[in-house]
């Protein structure tokens, strides 16, 4: 019989528990495709989801992890074969279905893609949702007009998972950006190794504005919602881009409808749960060949299962600082 190491949540008195435990196959929801997971990743909804602050797993008891990539084990869905390089992200898995925490999971076949020729499942795993989403931050950008050269793009949260992600990418497109970052003191020269071209504090913008400030920026890629969001619409330019994908410093927005009214400006969101298969594959096809693989490795860190919980205690914390990769060692399951 198949045993594996899962994180594994469960219902208890007030919230919920989890703890690192050894599980069978029985405990996967069904499913058309089981998959030896081979690497997953922490991005800020995992944090959220094993620390139980915010109520993220919907479905217990179940294994957290929103991505996972692996090795198809068996299918019984036509697209899928057994030695498949395969994997996943958002969908509800690691939400409402058992997810990549775990050296198995079982998932439908409509969640999950080929692993795209040329890369490794340790490799779309160091990007993952975080970076998944910053692709689809940039690819709304353009799709809104906003080209390199036409001004400063802001990028907050900016040591954060898809901040990070951003800044390479945008650098690569040719894009001259300001990372937003709360740890401006130590990571400066880190922010601008990725490419930034230049690093603000994020306490700039968290200080109450006027409806309108003087207009700077040409767009912006929000991680960071609440103040941050609100502190920085006012003094985008005319006719500028704002794409808003998290809540890092808060779900409310306090702002005024000026800078829409009279400067014309967008805000536009995105998601990276429900986003459709066409648009994902799109996108990935589009962004993956830009990766610049030395700077992404430079801000990965690769740990174990056992780390996962603490990680997403200082993650919450705002103290990690890019792409955290989970290695699911199979060492540890047996057969
Ligand atoms: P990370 O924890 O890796 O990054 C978040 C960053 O936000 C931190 O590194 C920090 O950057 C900044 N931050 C932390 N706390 C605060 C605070 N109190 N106020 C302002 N900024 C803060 O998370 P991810 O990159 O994985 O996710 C970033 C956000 O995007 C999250 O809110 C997440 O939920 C959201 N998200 C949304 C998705 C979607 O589909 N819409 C998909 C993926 C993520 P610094 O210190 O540099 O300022």
């Amino acid at each position: 019989m198949i045993s594996f190491s899962a994180w594994w949540a469960t219902e208890q008195a007030g919230g919920q528990a989890v703890s690192l435990s050894q599980h069978t196959l029985d405990d996967l929801p069904p499913g058309e495709v089981l998959v030896k997971v081979a690497y997953s990743s922490i991005n800020y909804k995992d944090a959220m989801a094993i620390t139980g602050r915010g109520k993220i797993l919907r479905q217990l008891p179940m294994i957290p992890g929103v991505d996972l990539a692996g090795e198809v084990v068996s299918s019984t869905d036509s697209r899928f074969v057994p030695g498949m390089s395969v994997m996943s992200t958002g969908w509800g898995v690691g939400e409402r279905y058992s997810g990549g925490f775990a050296g198995y999971a079982r998932l439908k076949a409509d969640w999950l893609q080929p692993v795209l020729d040329g890369v490794s499942p340790r490799q779309v795993m160091a990007i993952g949702t975080a970076g998944f989403t910053a692709m689809l931050c940039i690819h709304t950008l353009q799709q809104q007009g906003v080209l390199p050269g036409q001004g400063e793009v802001l990028v907050t949260g900016a040591t954060g998972g898809v901040g990070s992600v951003a800044l390479m990418l945008l650098a690569v497109l040719g894009y001259q950006t300001v990372a937003v970052t709360g740890k401006l003191a130590d990571h400066d020269a880190w922010l601008q190794a990725l490419g930034a071209s230049r690093v603000m504090d994020r306490n700039l913008f968290t200080q109450p504005a006027r409806s309108l400030e003087s207009e700077t920026w040409a767009a912006a890629i929000d991680t960071a919602g609440g103040a941050v969001l609100a502190g920085l619409l006012p003094r985008i330019r005319y006719g500028g881009v704002v794409v808003a994908c998290g809540l890092a410093a808060g779900h409310a927005l306090n702002t005024t409808v000026m800078p829409f009214i009279l400067r014309g400006i967008t805000l536009a969101g995105v998601d990276s749960v429900m986003c459709p298969m066409a648009v994902r594959q799109a996108v990935w096809q589009r962004y993956l060949p830009l990766i610049p693989w030395d700077k992404l490795a430079s801000v990965t860190h690769e740990v174990g299962l056992a780390d996962i919980e603490a990680i997403g205690q200082r993650m919450l914390a705002g103290q990690t600082s890019g792409r955290y990769l989970v290695r699911i060692d199979g060492s540890l399951d047996n057969e």
